[in-house]
């Protein structure tokens, strides 16, 4: 897991930033394929393992870009670049769709709508949209472009001043996980992922990342479950993070292995914890297409 995202400089310890690697989305796929083998919903999981594939075939056949520069040093990296990315996203969709051609695709102002909606998704903020499968080839094609652009934007990376611990410094979307990398207790150096472009920035641990409070975090596991997986509540605004620990399982992906774990969600959920996090392939969608 960790060789796939890369410290951008060796001179911070811990390293604030880890870019995604080249190989993330063949990664991704691989490890959504191992989780899917004889889970209860293996055959939704397996489709997502395809869709990561797609999104790696695709990565590595984007056409030439190069993104302008804008400096603005308070914002995250790429927020001043939203429309264009957008606008590549939708060039690029139906190269990605063409691998699902069941799916039917939206176009016109449907599209750009549904587009939109994802990165509302992926921002955390509230969507009233209903997730189809469309939506997850639309997410998968943002997620594509974003992680492309982070690779081209993160080498000038510095700490953005006006962006929340809970926020992307790269983009500016929310976590869908958070991962400690190694060591028990306080040892071990947190990261979030960012559900869109897949930079990884580092957090405090035992720490709320939804309203940043360290009051009373509680950690919830399945019983008999991975204890590579928690999910971590907060007893001041009810709500939780999943939590991945690879010293328990080195093959952990944050995207996948959070889709692979909803029980948990079910489970934390009974207690009375709302997720704060997103993750764009969690919705409505577990109806496979064909
Ligand atoms: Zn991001
Ligand atoms: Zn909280």
């Amino acid at each position: 897991m960790t060789p796939a995202h890369t410290p951008l400089s060796s001179a911070l310890t811990p390293p604030a930033i880890l870019a995604p690697a080249t190989t993330l989305f063949s990664t991704r796929a691989a490890r959504m394929r191992a989780l899917a083998s004889g889970h209860a919903l293996g055959d939704w999981l397996a489709w997502l393992a395809r869709l990561f594939e797609a999104q790696q075939n695709l990565a590595e056949q984007l056409p030439a870009f190069t993104l302008p520069i804008v400096s603005a040093p308070q914002m995250p990296l790429l927020a001043a670049h939203r429309a264009t990315l957008l606008a590549r996203a939708k060039e690029i969709l139906p190269r990605l769709a063409q691998s699902f051609p069941s799916v039917a695709m939206p176009t016109g102002d449907e599209l750009d709508a549904r587009l939109a909606a994802g990165l509302s998704r992926a921002a955390a903020q509230p969507d009233t949209a209903p997730a189809e499968a469309c939506d997850f080839i639309i997410a998968a094609a943002l997620q594509v472009v974003w992680a492309d652009a982070a690779h081209q934007a993160l080498p000038g990376f510095r700490q953005p001043t006006a962006v929340p611990a809970a926020a992307c410094p790269c983009c500016g979307s929310a976590p869908h996980a958070s991962l400690v990398y190694a060591g028990e207790g306080k040892d071990g150096l947190r990261y979030l992922e960012c559900s869109l472009c897949a930079t990884r920035w580092n957090a405090i641990r035992a720490r709320c990342t939804h309203c940043d409070t360290g009051e009373v975090v509680q950690y919830f596991g399945l019983e008999g479950g991975s204890e590579a997986v928690r999910a971590e509540a907060c007893d001041t605004c009810h709500s939780y993070i999943k939590t991945f620990f690879p010293k328990h399982d080195s093959q952990i992906d944050p995207q996948a292995d959070d889709l692979a774990t909803l029980a948990l969600d079910v489970l934390v959920g009974e207690q009375g914890y709302a997720r704060s996090t997103p993750n764009l392939f969690l919705g409505a969608g577990e109806a496979v297409p064909a």
